[in-house]
């Protein structure tokens, strides 16, 4: 399969908005699997079930596809032909819930299973919180996106839901199954205090020629 440049860290690092670029300047297709946990934490919601509840949340996830269709070098993601908005995405309901759908290891081996697949298209900048560690161990070009805690309370209360993103940071760190690590020989980038143009530039300058 292709190349894969895993790009991994914490909330409100900056890290996607310097994975979409970086696709864009590399012609690769940018991959943001945090809307895949997104969207089947929405239909997950649709279905009425609490997402504190595990049992209830794998037994719906069972029964849930999430499509990942390419548009315009980046992947979307639908459920039964819906590709969900932006707004879907990043309601309050879906930002207090994904990290307790994220959590439950069934949800995650099929979402990572159809992250893999994605490789069978080209060459991808993918996105998320295991993807160095997990999804694509052996990629020789893995970064992780770090920022201060104060650059990344700045960010994450310019974005509003400072308290949803601090309580996913902490269930995304402490879960059982793929906790946010740095992934071996990833290469860390402390985004603290660079422009997005410098820290895709970063990225570049690490890159084999
Ligand atoms: O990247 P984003 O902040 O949109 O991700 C939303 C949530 O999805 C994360 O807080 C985490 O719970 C989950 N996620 C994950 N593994 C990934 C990407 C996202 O568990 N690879």
């Amino acid at each position: 399969s292709s190349t894969v440049i895993t790009i991994d860290g914490p909330a409100a690092s900056g890290k996607s908005s310097v994975a979409r670029i970086l696709a864009q300047r590399l012609g690769y297709i940018y991959v943001n699997t945090g809307n895949m946990y997104r969207a089947m934490t929405w239909a997950v919601l649709q279905t009425g079930i609490d997402p504190n509840d595990q049992d209830a949340v794998r037994q719906a996830a069972a029964g849930i596809v999430v499509d990942s269709p390419v548009t315009e070098g980046q992947t979307q993601v639908s459920i039964s032909g819906r590709i969900l908005s932006a707004e879907d995405l990043n309601s309050d309901p879906v930002n207090r819930g994904v990290s307790l759908v994220a959590r439950v290891p069934e949800v995650r081996s099929r979402l990572v299973a159809d992250q893999r697949a994605l490789a069978d298209l080209g060459p991808l900048v993918m996105e998320g919180r295991d993807i160095g560690s997990v999804v694509f161990p052996e990629s020789p070009l893995k970064f992780y996106i770090d920022a201060s805690e104060e650059v990344r309370a700045a960010r994450r209360s310019a974005q509003g839901h400072t308290d949803q993103v601090a309580e996913r940071d902490r269930l995304d760190s402490t879960r059982k199954t793929s906790p946010l690590v740095i992934p071996e020989g990833a290469v860390v980038i402390d985004n603290s205090h660079l422009t997005l143009e410098g820290a895709v530039q970063a990225v570049l300058d690490r890159l084999p020629p």
